[in-house]
């Protein structure tokens, strides 16, 4: 079996020439979430970017310790084990809208990103060296153990209400992240930064010069390489879901790491990524989920319909770029292979 992830190698590519006359760059990376963050700060103030860089990877990984599936002592896996009784588990307050917004979601796109997917995600286990085709049987087992309604939120604590169910913010922690280190940005005065959780990129103001931040958004065909396309950001975040992020191969079928929560299965439709732009990167995080798992016809109904102010680009198996009214003009394509459908 082979096995692959590729959150290492960004899929977005930054082209962040700007003028420096003023402002000095001043930059941190760490490997927290699951992936490389990369933090890039703008400004003639030296120290005050570094004490704003040291606090945002000070708060990145407190977000880390509590969400991590993958250690046993985590508040997700607190609340994991507590499935069933009659335990709820306090949260710290700033992480309480992580939970609240990723209801939230689930229930606007019917569970297209579902934040208690757990059981299912666990199963798979995709990005990590025991990853598996799991059996049919697993699976049905596994899908009865995913109703978002039976997660209770109160001020008190968090509770899921069946045995075996289990939290995953896989889809939204890096979005919620990306906005709480915006959040100490701006509180800071920091004015022209960048901020990449693997592919979830959070423009604060604007370059240095005034001009919008560019940023490239991958060909989801390749391992590497130059980008597809780029866009403009200014204040606003980008988060990509793609089939290319963490997969494994068996008998030459990949399989990737995001889930249709009706068939439980890896989602198969008409889309290669989408990526989606907000204002907010919870917001922009669990949509490009909830749009990959929805496709393209889908996805551009519930955008129109429910979030207007988010706009969304598909890159789709037909060598197409499907982009919201908003985008049209100011997306570039470089890839020949590529075209801009009407
Ligand atoms: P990435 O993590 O590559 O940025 P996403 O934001 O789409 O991509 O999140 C994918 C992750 O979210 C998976 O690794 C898994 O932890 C979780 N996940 C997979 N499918 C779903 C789904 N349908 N709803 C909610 N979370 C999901
Ligand atoms: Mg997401």
């Amino acid at each position: 079996m082979k096995r692959f992830i590729f959150s290492l190698i960004l899929p977005c590519i930054l082209f962040s020439s700007c003028n420096q006359q003023h402002s000095e760059k001043q930059s941190r990376a760490a490997f927290l979430l699951g992936t490389r963050c990369s933090f890039r700060i703008f400004d003639s103030n030296k120290q005050n970017s570094q004490n704003v860089l040291q606090k945002c990877i000070d708060t990145i990984a407190d977000i880390d310790s509590h969400i991590n599936v993958h250690a046993d002592t985590s508040t997700v896996s607190i609340i994991n084990k507590n499935a069933g009784t009659n335990r709820f588990t306090a949260v710290p307050s700033y992480l309480y809208p992580l939970f609240e917004r990723s209801l939230f979601f689930a229930k606007k796109t019917g569970g297209a990103c579902n934040p208690v997917l757990g059981s299912v995600i666990r199963l798979w286990n995709i990005g990590f060296d025991d990853a598996c085709i799991p059996s049919s049987d697993s699976i049905h087992a596994a899908l009865s153990l995913t109703d978002y309604n039976a997660l209770l939120l109160k001020e008190s604590g968090i509770l899921l209400q069946q045995k075996g169910m289990k939290l995953d913010f896989g889809a939204t922690a890096k979005g919620f992240a990306a906005d709480e280190a915006a959040k100490i940005m701006r509180q800071n005065h920091v004015q022209h930064a960048l901020i990449d959780l693997g592919g979830t990129i959070f423009a604060v103001g604007t370059r240095p010069d005034g001009t919008p931040w560019k940023v490239g958004i991958r060909n989801p065909l390749e391992r590497r390489g130059k980008p597809l396309l780029s866009l403009s950001l200014v204040d606003s975040c980008v988060s990509t879901s793609g089939v290319y992020e963490r997969f494994f191969e068996q008998d030459g079928i990949r399989y990737h790491h995001i889930i249709d929560p009706k068939t439980g299965h890896p989602v198969e439709n008409n889309v290669l990524s989408v990526s989606v732009i907000a204002g907010s990167g919870t917001d922009a995080d669990a949509l490009s989920t909830a749009c990959f798992v929805l496709g393209y016809e889908k996805a551009v109904q519930l955008l129109v319909s429910e979030f207007p102010h988010a706009e969304a680009v598909f890159i789709c198996k037909d060598k197409t770029v499907r982009v919201t009214a908003g985008l049209k003009t100011n997306i570039k394509i470089f890839n020949p292979l590529f075209r801009l459908a009407e």
